[in-house]
């Protein structure tokens, strides 16, 4: 059988680096379930990049979803919203995924899930309206990022950015809840590209999706084949797959062939990136009025009794969702927060779950047979595998030495921790927790 794969294979696919990991993605088969509310929602008051947001309820006030629950005029920063209705319980610190401590807003649901009565579809006549309903919206970078959207594409009308990139790589292994979007909603996802597109001026649009899942691919194209008026000016670009194909750096390379420099951001080459759940959320938002109060993510990994796709109310702790999902199935050895490239390792599963995490996955023990530790022999090939052309090994060393100048010169703040490095390591070595010291010895002294 001949299975026709659409879109274009671009020229630039041949960039440095890169690994080529086991997929795992056997959840793409699964629909998106919808988990019922929980009892209580804790919401992190800083759940972006950028500044902390501070309350803007009490503890007492009722609350419906989509109720502004915290804000700040900062502007980088995203306004969060309640994801339940109910009754404030509690504000105050929370320790979240990564093991740091925020402040947060507790929400005692009262079951009813009433939305807020001022919920109303934005208006939108111009490119200042249409950033401030994006701020509103509460979007932030859905494919794990978590950076406000309305920030990323604030950029200057004269700038030269000119070209929209539509993320559909999902090159994490084993999550898929980008692929569920692709399949469930590709006009949703192409209708965020085009209002993108129309109040931002970009001359291009291309939603660019890996080669390894075709039915996404033929799911966008026939969208566009059935209503060429709407969506016919937006491209379909097949990539190869390879970890971490999705990556802003590595894919506005294969999209466009442009690289962005080290300390420099996409758009100073003339790019922004969108994952497609955030184009999906923005074209719904625009329709609807209704911001970013629920997210899908992945739960699975050999440890986990009955593995899901699910969209959750944001703020819904992860051991509940675990438990949603019948629990373990075997000792868990290590749970994750996000891909087991790039996610985090959880000390303690009762944290909220947040706007940018993608996935939770569990694994046992014999899923992850331990890599030898030894010496580094030299052999160079966490360099060939390091997408961003970093020396790892040099700068492991630089590491060890506590060089600020050696780390700066080795440049260690472009490393976006993909994992590449120690992922080809034959010595095993942590080069990723070397990198993340090395950057924080130079963040520590960049503040003196
Ligand atoms: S973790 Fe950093 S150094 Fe290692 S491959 Fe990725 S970008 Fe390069
Ligand atoms: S891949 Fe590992 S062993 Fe090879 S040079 Fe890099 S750190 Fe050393």
């Amino acid at each position: 059988m001949t299975v026709n794969i659409p879109g274009v294979l671009p020229p630039f696919c041949k960039g440095r680096g890169g690994v080529r990991t086991e997929h795992h993605k056997d959840m793409a088969k699964q629909a998106v379930e919808r988990m019922p509310a929980p009892d209580e929602v804790v919401l992190p008051l800083s759940m972006h990049i950028g500044a902390p947001c501070a309350p803007t309820v009490a503890v007492g006030d009722s609350v419906k979803i989509g109720q502004i629950i915290g804000d700040t005029d900062k502007f980088v920063s995203a306004p969060i919203h309640a994801s339940v209705s109910g009754t404030v319980k509690a504000i105050g610190p929370v320790k979240v995924a990564n093991g740091s401590t925020v402040n947060a807003v507790t929400i005692a649901s009262d079951g009813k899930m009433e939305l807020f009565e001022e919920i109303a579809p934005p208006v939108v006549t111009d490119r200042a309206s249409f950033l401030a309903a994006v701020r509103a919206s509460g979007l932030v970078g859905l494919g794990g990022a978590g950076f406000p959207a309305h920030v990323k594409l604030a950029f200057k009308e004269d700038a030269g950015v000119d070209t929209l990139i539509i993320n559909g790589a999902e090159c994490e292994p084993y999550i898929t809840v980008d692929h569920r979007e692709m399949l469930d909603r590709p006009e949703e996802i192409l209708a965020g590209a085009a209002a993108v597109k129309k109040q931002l001026g970009f001359r291009r649009a291309v939603v660019a999706v890996e080669e390894n899942k075709p039915d996404a691919l033929a799911s966008f194209q026939a969208v566009i084949q059935a209503e060429p008026e709407a969506y016919g000016d937006i491209e379909l670009m097949r990539l190869p797959s390879s970890y971490p194909q999705g990556a802003e750096k590595v894919l506005i390379q294969s999209v466009t062939g442009r690289r962005v420099p080290p300390g420099k951001l996409p758009a100073d080459v003339g790019c922004v990136v969108m994952n497609v759940q955030s184009a999906s959320f923005l074209a719904r938002y625009l329709r609807t009025g209704k911001p970013l109060v629920s997210r899908s993510l992945t739960i699975a990994g050999d440890a986990v009794a009955t593995p899901k796709n699910l969209r959750v109310p944001i703020g819904s702790m992860l051991d509940g969702i675990l438990d949603y999902c019948g629990g373990f199935s075997k000792t868990p050895y290590k749970v994750l927060s996000g891909g087991p490239m790039m996610g985090i390792a959880l000390a303690d599963l009762h944290v909220p779950a947040v706007k940018s995490g993608n996935a939770l996955l569990a694994f046992s023990a014999e899923a992850l047979p331990e890599k030898p530790f030894g010496a580094c022999i030299r052999c160079g090939r966490c360099a060939e595998a390091c997408p961003l052309h970093l020396e790892p090994c040099r700068i492991e060393k630089q590491v060890k030495l506590k060089s600020v100048e050696g780390l700066q010169k080795t440049n260690v703040l472009v490393c976006m921790e993909c994992g590449c490095c120690a992922y080809s390591c034959p010595a095993g070595r942590p080069l990723v927790q070397s990198m993340r010291l090395g950057k924080a010895i130079v963040m520590e002294a960049m503040k003196r």
